[in-house]
């Protein structure tokens, strides 16, 4: 079994310059069409549970799906992320649970809806740090907020993240990674035309990466949304109206600039709605669920494969030997004698 910290995963990713996308993880045929491309493309991986997952399914049903993934896939090395912990007490319980890695998302107060000040921020993502690395376990924090509600989490307002706040938040907290808001939302809905560095403010990363070029940068919301799933959603009985993601070439160019870690959960839900509408709607008579269920799995297998290829991530799942919590830990500790 392979699970290894987010902290490692992101800094091979550095070494090697490639991205890793984090793919939220709902149900058993999601994981295991994650997990496949996984094996397919030779790629390290990042599952992750979003408090929606967490209440959709339970978190023991979900921590068992990740733990069966990483015992059935001992090739490739599997974080356990939780997506946007909403107060310490949700990224402390997933620490205890045995999750890998947990991002505390500061900039939204612990309703996950309202923008918080910026101190709060920072009390919020320095108790979870303190906590977390004393276990050698990996933290993500937020500054800025995206745009977009999806899961019930956001403001539904759009600030982008300001790089001196952002040198100061990392030197503060302790981060290991820092999610920055650049004008990308969750959802499905995120621009109404498509979106260039412009819209996207790609700038800030690159003036954020100069500034802090040893820190993991992360970008959430950034499916790409492709129009190929909504025409076949459309074609097999849908009625989406979906907008523009954001392009594959935008994510290329953050992950030259000190973004590791993307996250890509819309264009699995996609994905899985068109294999799913199209196998119901392709066999009428049919009763048995798996039916569609099995071609669920394989529509997200063949989404994550293409990201993870475009990412750069494929290949490289036997660069490295995966560290335990135990050797994190000591790492934390002896950089911290250090400074
Ligand atoms: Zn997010």
């Amino acid at each position: 079994m392979s699970l290894v910290s987010m902290r490692q995963v992101l800094d091979e990713a550095a070494t090697g310059g490639y991205g890793v996308g984090a793919f939220n993880v709902n149900n058993m045929e999601q994981i295991q069409g994650i997990m496949e491309a996984a094996r397919e493309t030779a790629s390290p991986v990042i599952v992750q549970a979003s408090r929606g997952a967490r209440s959709y399914a339970g978190d023991r049903f979900l921590l068992h799906l990740m733990l069966a993934a990483a015992e059935e896939y001992p090739e490739i090395p599997v974080v356990l992320h939780q997506d946007h912990g909403n107060s310490p007490a949700t990224c402390l319980r997933a620490i205890d649970l045995g999750f890998t890695s947990v991002m505390m998302d500061g900039s939204l107060l612990e309703d996950a809806n309202t923008p918080a000040d910026y101190e709060y921020n920072v009390a919020v993502t320095r108790a979870v740090v303190e906590y977390a690395h004393a276990r050698g376990v990996t933290v993500e924090g937020e500054l800025g907020t995206l745009g977009g509600i999806e899961d019930g989490v956001g403001s539904g307002e759009v600030n982008l993240v300001d790089p001196g706040q952002a040198v100061e938040f990392v030197a503060r907290t302790g981060v290991d990674a820092l999610a920055v808001a650049i004008g990308t939302s969750h959802g499905a809905y995120k621009f109404s035309r498509e979106p260039d560095g412009d819209i996207l403010a790609m700038h800030l990363i690159e003036e954020i990466h100069r500034r802090l070029p040893d820190r993991h940068l992360v970008m959430h919301g950034s499916s790409s949304v492709p129009a190929g799933l909504v025409r076949r959603i459309n074609a097999a009985g849908g009625r989406i109206t979906a907008g523009y993601g954001v392009p594959v070439e935008q994510i290329q160019r953050g992950i030259r600039h000190g973004v590791r870690k993307i996250n890509v959960d819309t264009d699995g839900r996609l994905a899985i709605t068109a294999a799913v509408r199209e196998a119901l709607a392709g066999e009428p008579a049919e009763w048995d669920p798996r039916h569609a269920t099995k071609a669920a799995r394989q529509g997200m297998r063949e989404v994550v494969a293409e990201r993870m290829r475009q990412f750069g991530q494929a290949g490289h799942a036997a660069d490295y030997l995966p560290l335990s919590l135990e050797r994190m830990r000591e790492r934390y500790v002896a950089t911290a004698a250090v400074a």
